[in-house]
């Protein structure tokens, strides 16, 4: 992930649109854990599984170690299987996309890959990064969705992992290699949105809306977020950064997409990236607005009793 301009000022007025769901208060006994089934704590595990597997550079033997984690993961959850392989500038490209239900089909989606060195280490910038946030904390939420998700009638589900975003900048590499493969020529059904998770595991949650997202979908999200009591808790429903990411390729191929990110963290491409910054609180936060999103897209109609 890279970031193009920093936007000081917050353009509150140019991306936050009216919001489509309402944040009504909540009066019903039933509470959202009670009705949620996204578990932090499940997540946390995936993401330190992958930060134990060490660097995930693209083309590496860690990469392919990875691919084998999720795929056994999704497929134990009942998702079907699909990759997509390529190549570029010499290295194979390993894109792998889990499918589930039968409908109009949304994809979230994550990379996997880490970045190779950590050109943002004062330090160290020759070293590859862990990745723990930036990578694995995507690929958790996903792998935690995987499991829990209930999948409502005429909807289908992508859950779309990503190789190649991070070596951008690097050997005249760019970013979102993967991802651009996958939105070219897209080897599941075409997505009506697409959302993709990055960096949204730092214990210190900061996730404003994106400058190059969708505004109505990102309307949808952090009106979900307020309900679940997250607005100015995790989610700060105002514009910040300008990001070059993986929903890019998406979005030039018309596909409404969102790019859920906290790029308030310090330790972004340094060797400090590591699992001990993450919280499970965090990944629920953000497993649990896209919970309720790709099944309901509102959580007050989850609820059985609202006044
Ligand atoms: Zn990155």
């Amino acid at each position: 992930m890279h970031y193009l301009v920093f936007i000081v000022v917050l353009l509150s007025l140019v991306g936050c649109g009216t919001v489509s769901a309402s944040p009504t208060a909540i009066t019903s006994a039933a509470s959202p854990t009670e009705l949620l089934l996204f578990e932090g704590e499940r997540a946390m595990t995936h993401a330190e599984a992958q930060c134990e597997i060490g660097p995930r550079p693209a083309g590496s033997e860690a990469l392919l170690t990875t691919r084998a984690y999720i795929e056994e993961a999704v497929t134990a959850a009942g998702w079907t299987v699909v990759r997509q392989d390529g190549e570029f500038m010499g290295v194979p490209i390993h894109n792998v996309i889990a499918v589930k239900g039968e409908g109009v089909p949304r994809m979230v989606g994550a990379h996997f890959d880490t970045r190779p060195v950590a050109d943002q280490d004062a330090t160290t910038p020759g070293e590859p990064i862990i990745g723990a946030n930036d990578g694995a904390s995507g690929v958790a939420v996903l792998l935690e969705l995987a499991r829990t998700l209930e999948i409502p009638e005429g909807r289908q589900v992508q859950l779309a992992f990503f190789d190649a975003e991070d070596r951008g900048n690097l050997e005249g590499w760019p970013f979102s290699v993967g991802a651009r493969m996958v939105a070219e020529n897209l080897p599941v059904e075409r997505p009506e949105a697409m959302v993709l998770l990055d960096m949204i595991g730092d214990a210190q949650l900061d996730i404003f809306r994106e400058n190059n997202s969708d505004i109505a979908l990102n309307d949808t999200l952090f009106a979900i977020a307020a309900e679940l009591g997250y607005d100015e808790n995790g989610f700060y429903n105002r514009n910040k950064w300008t990001i070059t990411d993986d929903h890019l390729p998406f979005i030039e191929q018309g596909i409404p997409a969102v790019d859920l990110i906290d790029f308030d963290y310090p330790y972004w491409h340094t060797t400090e990236d590591t699992c001990d910054k993450l919280s499970a609180e965090s990944l629920s936060k953000v497993g649990r607005v896209i919970e309720v999103w790709l099944e309901k897209e509102s959580f007050i109609s989850l609820l059985p009793l609202v006044s």
